[in-house]
């Protein structure tokens, strides 16, 4: 099923967007939870990291790549940042459309909530 990021991809629903090519767009998450909040999302409909296959090996591969990428173009490649997927109901999942949270521009703290 279709979620509002697919709704983004395609361009229904506006959205500030950081960066795009033919397997994935990232734009700036509407509720930001640091200075950098950029959500990067796969072209591919994946519903969640949990239901991934091999065939998304490259594509998986891609997006670490990306992040990392977009993370030294928003000038928070050498202080720091975080990569994160919340997967499912315990992970505090709620777009079931696949996408990696990049967060910096502030100290993070661990344990995560
Ligand atoms: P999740 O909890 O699924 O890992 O994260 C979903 C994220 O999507 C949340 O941080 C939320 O603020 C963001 N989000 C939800 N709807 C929209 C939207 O319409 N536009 C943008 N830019 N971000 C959204």
């Amino acid at each position: 099923m279709s979620s509002i990021f697919t709704k983004i991809i395609k361009r229904e629903i506006p959205a500030a967007m950081v960066y795009e090519d033919d397997e994935c767009i990232a734009f700036r998450d509407i509720d930001p939870k640091a200075p950098v909040h950029i959500l990067l999302v796969p072209r591919k409909e994946i519903p969640s990291l949990a239901q991934v296959t091999a065939e998304d090996k490259a594509l998986l591969g891609h997006l670490m790549v990306k992040a990392s990428e977009i993370a030294k173009a928003e000038g928070i490649s050498e202080s720091g940042y975080r990569v994160v997927v919340n997967t499912n109901k315990e992970g505090g999942q709620e777009v079931y459309h696949l996408h990696l949270h990049i967060l910096g521009g502030r100290q993070m703290t661990w344990p995560p909530g």
